[in-house]
């Protein structure tokens, strides 16, 4: 409803309103994903989180995913990079919404914990069976003391603490699970101030 007050579609709206409706807007959509991580949190603690696993491609995924961020790159003037090192890969086995909900929220933290300036380079290469997809940052990166708390459940470092950046510290945890899920390893090293590289593996399907 507020999508459709915003496109004009009941009469134009002046400033005001606009921003308004707006800030309605963004605050409903912040809280539909805390309802939604808190959910698929409890799920996968339950043993209730359920996989439907397909045939994929994982280049044409990448890129259909990536093209959703372009728009909030260029807002945040951030470039963003889709580097095929490995093309023509062997298919995967994978379901397609929880690998996109991994993948997005590898590159929502990128995105926001990059100050204006900076890039976001999604890669995808190859390492034996392996498909190796990584996410690298010039962003605010995570202090090396802790480290080793970041797929721990609300988990948010001091630095973006610092930055009022908004966020509840269950993405990474549900990330990590997916990927655990599908076969697949993630790690990551980080430099804080300087950026970070998020590395998932998934295992490629044997002809
Ligand atoms: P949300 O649950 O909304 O995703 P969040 O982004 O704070 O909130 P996670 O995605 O789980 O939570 O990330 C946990 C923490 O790890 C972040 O708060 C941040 O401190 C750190 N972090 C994750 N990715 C990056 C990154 N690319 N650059 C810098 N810090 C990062
Ligand atoms: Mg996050």
């Amino acid at each position: 409803t507020i999508s459709l007050l915003l496109d004009g579609d009941a009469g134009q709206l002046n400033k005001e309103q606009d921003d308004f409706l707006k800030k309605g807007y963004e605050i409903n959509e912040r809280m539909i994903k805390l309802v939604s991580d808190l959910l698929n949190a409890a799920r996968i603690e339950e043993g209730r989180f359920g996989y439907d696993f397909k045939d994929m491609d994982l280049e044409d995924f990448l890129g259909s995913l990536i093209g959703n961020y372009r728009e909030v790159a260029k807002g945040k003037s951030l470039n963003l990079i889709f580097n095929k090192k490995a093309k023509n890969l062997p298919r995967i086995y994978a379901d397609p919404e929880k690998l996109s909900l991994a993948l997005n929220n590898l590159l929502d933290n990128a995105l926001k914990y990059t100050p204006a300036g900076g890039s976001v380079t999604l890669q995808l290469g190859s390492q034996g069976n392996y498909a190796l997809i990584s996410i690298s940052d010039t962003g605010v990166g995570i202090p090396s003391t802790e480290q080793q708390r970041v797929f721990s459940k609300f988990f948010r470092a001091s630095n973006v603490i610092r930055l009022e950046t908004e966020g509840t510290g269950l993405g990474l945890f549900i990330v990590k699970n997916i990927i655990r899920r599908h076969g697949g390893e993630i790690s990551f090293s980080s430099k804080e101030g300087a950026g970070t590289v998020f590395s998932v593996t998934l295992p490629l399907k044997k002809e």
